[in-house]
């Protein structure tokens, strides 16, 4: 999508620094970190939100990401956050899951 931003960084229209990169997800460090540890994964294909992913490949795809971007890292504790809607926090319109980690990270969130 022409005015999306994640699009662009999985395009490579913005230069970024991945974390993680496959055929099909991209994972980079969060803007405007929450935690030590902040980074995004996202499909390269542009989603909405996890409402409108329906391809069961891609949806594996960004759980192996995940992992993939802890394992490199180094972490064994962290937490996957997924916001979907502007109710739940969601800014981007672009799926994307946040790895949060560094941290003690408290229960229930806000
Ligand atoms: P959400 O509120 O779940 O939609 O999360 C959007 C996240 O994207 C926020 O944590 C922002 O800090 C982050 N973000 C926005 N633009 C960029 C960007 N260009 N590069 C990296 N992270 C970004
Ligand atoms: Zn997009």
């Amino acid at each position: 999508m022409e005015d999306c931003i994640f699009c662009k960084i999985a395009n490579k229209k913005i230069p970024t620094e991945p974390v993680y990169e496959d055929e099909n997800t991209i994972a980079f460090n969060d803007l405007n970190p929450q935690a030590p540890v902040h980074v995004l994964v996202i499909p390269k294909k542009h989603y909405a939100s996890l409402n409108e992913l329906d391809d069961e490949k891609t949806m594996a795809a960004l759980l192996k990401a995940v992992k993939e971007v802890a394992r490199k890292l180094g972490i064994t504790d962290y937490r996957t956050v997924i916001n979907t809607g502007k109710e739940a926090g969601q800014e981007v319109f672009h799926i994307h899951f946040h790895v949060l980690a560094g941290r003690p990270l408290k229960w229930p969130p806000g």
